[in-house]
């Protein structure tokens, strides 16, 4: 039996809708992966390969609990997104055979942010300090493929304290969970465990403390956290 020096860390686990945890192994995120949203953040959708960042698995925040507002920022965003959960790995998966590796799909936020992401673009710097920050994950429920297939379309919205502020269809992804599995898969080898967060459409904006986000995916589940 390995003996470790200090405590392990403790598997971060999803709920899953009907029972279970999913344990969460990395959390991979899309940039700029709905047109509307690249334009409003000064982007051009027509040109751009798709791109990827991470947040530590353990900066998911489950079961609806609230969100401590984070230090160093004085403009925290949401960006409401599908969750693609990873049921079995590969390398170089083909767009065809992309999807019978997705255990199964989730609502979840990539909060952001943001005064320090544009610091970080504009010095040519990582934002790994305007995405993966404690707390950073909100994630709803995974609801298995088995149960409700793989969403390619559906409605995505998000409102904050009952008024709408994200709206859009998953059919607007300007690459699909498949091509996305596909072209992540030939970075870096996919398994278990592995979280994506597809992209956010636009209407990112700023919360506070004391706001309470409520998101929701057609055909998939819900997010909820409050600000405090
Ligand atoms: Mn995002």
């Amino acid at each position: 039996m390995t003996h470790y020096v200090i405590d392990p860390p403790a598997i971060t686990a999803v709920p899953v809708a009907g029972g279970g945890m999913f344990p969460v192994r990395r959390v991979f995120c899309v940039g700029r992966n709905y047109a509307e949203h690249t334009r409003e953040m000064g982007g051009d959708p027509d040109r751009e390969e798709p791109f990827f960042f991470t947040k530590p698995a353990d900066a998911l925040l489950i079961n609806g609990a609230d969100m401590p507002y984070p230090p160093k920022t004085a403009d925290l965003h949401h960006e409401m997104e599908l969750v693609v959960a990873i049921g079995t790995g590969g390398k170089d998966i083909a767009e065809a055979d992309a999807l019978a590796h997705v255990y199964g799909y989730a609502a979840g936020l990539d909060m952001t942010r943001r005064d320090l992401q544009a610091a970080a673009k504009k010095g040519g710097k990582p934002w790994d300090m305007g995405k993966g920050f404690d707390c950073s994950g909100p994630v709803g429920e995974i609801a298995p493929a088995s149960q409700i297939g793989h969403p390619a379309a559906g409605k995505i919205e998000l409102v904050v304290n009952g008024v709408p502020r994200q709206n859009s269809d998953l059919a607007k992804q300007i690459w699909n969970v498949p091509e996305t599995i596909s072209y992540l898969s030939g970075l870096v080898e996919l398994a278990p465990g592995d979280l994506i967060f597809t992209g956010t459409p636009e209407g990112v904006a700023a919360v506070v403390s004391g706001d309470v986000l409520e998101g929701e995916i057609a055909g998939v589940g819900t997010v909820r956290t409050r600000i405090i």
